[in-house]
C-alpha cells in the first residue's frame, strides 16, 4: 500500500477571542491535524468546542493567532490578494443552512455557476449547459436551474450548496455540519451523494459534525476535540473498538451503544463543559472524568501516539502505556 498523501496540515494552532469582560476564550489550543488525499477527516465534539473556527482557518476565512496551515506545502495564512484567491479555488465549503449563504433572489442557475463566473472560467452564454451537468452531478433534475432557494426542500438546497461547492472542482471539501439541520431520511441520502462524489474524484473532505455516530459512518480518520483540544485521533473503522479517552467512549456510549447491549453500564456525561472562559488546570476534562487521579489536576496531558493513525491525550493511558 501506498504512503498517505498529506495535502493539508495544520500545526501547533492557537485561536482565543476576547470576551466582554476583558478575559479571553480558547477557542483552539495547539490544534495539529492532517488531510489526506481521497480521504475524510471527522471532527466531532460537543456545540462550542471549537471545530467551526478551526474549520475557518482551511478554507482562509479567518486565521489562526500562531500555527500553520499547509496547502500542499504552503502556509495559506501568509497569503493575500490574487494568490490567497487562486488558492481558496482548490479548498470550498459548505455550511449547516445554505439557505441563509444563499441570495434568495437568485436562481439555482445563477447560485451554482457565480464561483465559475468570478474566476472567468465560464462565458454567461455556457451557463445554461453547465448548470444542467452539476445539477446531475448531484442527482437533482434540470429544470431546477429555474428554481429560487425558498422553493426547495433542505436536502435539495443542500445538494445545489455542494454543486456550487463542487463546481471549481476543488481537491478539499470542507462540511460544516452540512446534514445537522436535515431529517435522518434525507441526510443519509446526503451522506450517500458525498461519499459517491469523493469515490469519482478522489475528494479529500473535512466533516464537522457533533454527532459521533454518523461521523464513523463516513469519516477515515476521527478527531475527538473538547474545549479548544484535540484530545484523540483515531481511525473511524476502530473508533467504538479503540477508543481510549474517556470523552472519547462517554460519547460514544451515549450513542452508539444503547440498541446494542442493553446490559453493558452507560458512561453518558450528563453534565455540561466548563465555559471555555473558566478552563479548568491541568486536563481540561477532569471535572467530568470518572477516572481522573490526583495527577490530571496537575498537568496538560499531552498527545501520545499509540500508532501512527492513532494518538490519545490523557494520563491514564499514558500511564497505562
Ligand atoms: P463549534 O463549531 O464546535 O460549535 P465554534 O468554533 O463555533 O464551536 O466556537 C468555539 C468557541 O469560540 C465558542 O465558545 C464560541 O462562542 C467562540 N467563538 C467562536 N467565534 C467567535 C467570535 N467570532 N468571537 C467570539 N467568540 C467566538
Ligand atoms: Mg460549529
Amino acid at each position: 500500500m501506498s504512503e498517505p498523501e498529506v495535502i493539508m496540515e495544520a500545526l501547533h494552532v492557537c485561536k482565543s477571542y476576547p470576551a466582554s469582560d476583558g478575559r479571553w476564550l480558547r477557542a483552539n489550543e495547539d490544534v495539529s491535524l492532517q488531510l489526506v488525499k481521497g480521504k475524510t477527516l471527522g471532527l466531532v465534539g460537543e456545540s462550542g468546542c471549537g471545530k467551526s473556527t478551526f474549520m475557518r482557518f482551511l478554507v482562509a476565512l479567518d486565521q489562526p493567532d500562531s500555527g500553520k496551515i499547509l496547502y500542499r506545502g504552503q502556509d495559506i495564512t501568509a497569503l493575500r490578494g490574487e494568490t490567497l484567491r487562486q488558492t481558496r479555488r482548490h479548498i470550498q465549503m459548505v455550511f449547516q443552512d445554505p439557505g441563509a449563504s444563499f441570495n434568495p433572489k437568485m436562481k439555482v442557475r445563477d447560485i451554482v455557476c457565480e464561483p465559475l463566473l468570478n474566476f472567468g472560467l465560464i462565458t454567461p452564454k455556457e451557463k445554461a449547459a453547465v448548470c444542467r451537468s452539476l445539477l446531475e452531478m448531484v442527482e437533482l433534475p434540470g429544470d431546477f436551474a429555474d428554481r429560487y432557494p425558498h422553493s426547495m426542500s433542505g436536502g435539495q438546497r443542500q445538494r445545489v450548496a455542494i454543486a456550487r461547492a463542487l463546481a471549481l472542482q476543488p481537491e478539499i471539501l470542507i462540511l460544516d455540519e452540512a446534514t445537522a439541520a436535515l431529517d435522518v431520511s434525507v441526510q443519509k441520502n446526503i451522506i450517500e451523494l458525498i461519499v459517491k462524489l469523493q469515490r469519482e474524484r478522489g475528494l479529500t473532505i473535512g466533516f464537522i459534525c457533533h454527532d459521533i455516530a454518523l461521523v464513523q459512518s463516513v469519516a477515515h480518520q476521527v478527531a475527538v476535540m473538547y474545549l479548544g483540544r484535540v484530545v484523540e485521533v483515531l481511525p473511524g473503522e476502530n473508533l467504538r473498538s479503540e477508543a481510549r479517552h474517556p470523552y472519547t467512549r462517554a460519547l460514544i456510549d451515549a450513542v452508539l451503544d444503547l440498541d446494542t447491549d442493553p446490559r453493558k453500564p452507560v458512561t453518558v456525561i450528563d453534565s455540561e463543559p466548563p465555559s471555555p472562559l473558566d478552563i479548568p488546570a491541568g486536563c481540561p476534562f477532569r471535572d467530568r472524568c470518572g477516572q481522573c487521579f490526583e495527577k490530571c489536576a496537575r498537568e496538560k496531558p499531552e498527545m501520545r501516539w499509540l500508532s501512527k493513525e492513532h494518538g490519545v491525550a490523557c494520563h491514564l493511558v499514558s500511564e497505562e502505556g
